[in-house]
């Protein structure tokens, strides 16, 4: 039987054709929005037999490298829900619609935690499928590679189970290579007994930014694996969805997250409170959950323009240079510009690793500006443009989930691994019948 599909004509096309990025504007073939992996499997056959491609999407935090969807059938995955965890084993299941936000709270309750990134927003088979940077990232690398099961939707409609015995060559490509083998309906994954931290933000005034992104470049050289930490500065728009008191703000932050002995947490951040009088401080010893919306990422669509670069050790010169393309005095209004630490347990491939076994370098760069006119997007790419002209010296590549424009994928993976994710390709989706963020083509 053929799916039935949403068009133009269905009164919920706008809402379900909507992207994260507002400028992303979807126009697909049609769009179908199932509520089972039976489903997933008559949308797939019926794509196929009407010489369609397929794009499975959850959230559309990453749909602008998607390009045109007009041979496209759009599979929303927000109806397939379902969250279990087991915490006796420490695992959860969630559907392929499941949000990061849906999972940590219950996890937390159970003195659980998970390698989720920094917005509760984003969909847990997308951040997986690319990879998973979290908070957690220098002690436990990268989320994917705690992925003990997928069950997926194959191009010929079949639902396999791929775990290490079944189907080993896919379970490797869907752990960091992405969505371009099938469509995934359900995820298991390892947590972490972890039931507090000791993390939080400190915003100090934006004209003390030199002394304290030189000081935290410094900190972090002596910090142990457990201390994942970012350097950050940011002007918050000075409309009525950010909150008071940093609503039209610009501050130099800092965030911290370490997940050994809370006790120990304190001693290892005294340093950085004493890198300038913080009008904020939200360090504590906390759940998991705490730190859900830490980096305050938009919790609500947003239209924007953003660039991304992974770096290798920085000198002190490298955030003087990012301090005068983007820092205060430059004119920059970009609403962060981040330097995240990676490193640790980023560095080195676990055993029976997915495709993304480790990340380059030492530091992973992010800059986002915002574009509520279409006037705002030159000056925000200029100063993008200066944010990554001033990393570019200690390129050291680019992270899948963090590139959110068409790309190519050289730059993302090892060539060995790009030629083994192309014969899995090659073999489980000959005729190219899903249509990903960062495609890899047999
Ligand atoms: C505000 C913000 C904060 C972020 N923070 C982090 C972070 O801290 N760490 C990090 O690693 N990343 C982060 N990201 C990047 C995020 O992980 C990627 O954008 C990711 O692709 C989002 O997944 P999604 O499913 O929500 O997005 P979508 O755009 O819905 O999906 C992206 C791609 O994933 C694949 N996909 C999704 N669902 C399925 C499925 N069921 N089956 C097959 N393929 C599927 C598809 O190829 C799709 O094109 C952030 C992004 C934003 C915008």
């Amino acid at each position: 039987m053929a799916a039935k599909l949403l068009t133009t004509q269905d009164v919920s096309w706008d809402q379900e054709r909507a992207a994260f990025n507002i400028l992303v504007d979807q126009r697909p073939a049609g769009i179908a929005v199932p509520q089972s992996a039976d489903e997933v499997s008559d949308i797939v056959r019926s794509a196929a037999a009407d010489g369609k491609r397929v794009a499975a999407q959850s959230t559309g935090h990453n749909a602008l490298p998607l390009g045109s969807l007009a041979n496209t059938v759009l599979l929303r995955t927000a109806g397939l829900g379902g969250v279990e965890i087991d915490a006796d084993a420490g695992r959860a299941r969630v559907g392929a619609g499941v949000l990061w936000g849906d999972v940590l709270p219950r996890a937390s309750e159970l003195g659980l935690a998970a390698l989720h990134g920094s917005a509760p927003n984003v969909g847990i088979a997308g951040y997986t499928l690319g990879g998973g940077l979290s908070f957690y990232t220098r002690k436990h690398g990268l989320a994917c590679n705690r992925v003990t099961a997928i069950e997926l939707v194959s191009a010929g409609g079949e639902q396999i189970r791929v775990d290490a015995e079944n189907e080993p060559d896919l379970f490797w490509a869907v752990r960091g290579g992405g969505g371009s083998f099938g469509v995934v309906t359900a995820l298991e994954f390892e947590l972490l007994r972890l039931p507090e931290i000791f993390a939080g933000a400190l915003l100090f005034p934006a004209e003390g930014a030199t002394e304290v992104l030189h000081g935290w470049l410094d900190w972090t050289a002596g910090m142990p694996e457990e201390m994942t930490s970012v350097g950050r500065l940011m002007n918050f728009p000075p409309v009525p969805e950010v909150p008071e008191p940093v609503r039209g703000e610009s501050f130099a932050m800092v965030e911290v997250i370490y997940c050994g002995d809370p006790a120990d947490g304190a001693e290892l951040v005294a340093p950085l409170r004493e890198l300038g009088n913080a009008d904020i401080d939200t360090i504590q010893v906390q759940p998991p959950a705490g730190i859900a919306e830490l980096h305050m990422d938009p919790p609500t669509p947003v239209p924007y323009t953003s660039e991304s670069l992974l770096t290798s050790e920085l000198p002190a010169s490298a955030i003087d240079s990012l301090l005068e393309a983007v820092g205060p005095g430059s004119g920059s209004q970009l609403a962060s510009v981040e330097l995240r630490h990676g490193g640790g347990a980023l560095s080195r491939a676990p055993q029976d690793a997915g495709a993304l076994a480790t990340l380059p370098g030492s530091f992973i760069a992010f800059g986002i500006g915002f574009v509520p006119v279409p006037e705002a997007m030159s000056p925000s790419r200029v100063w993008l443009g200066a944010f990554k002209a001033a990393l570019e010296p200690y390129d050291a590549g680019r992270y899948f989930n963090f590139v959110e424009e068409s790309f190519d994928i050289t730059k993302i993976f090892a060539p060995e691994v790009l030629e083994r994710l192309r014969e899995v390709k090659q073999r489980y989706d000959p005729e190219n019948l899903f249509h990903s963020n960062h495609p890899v083509t047999g």
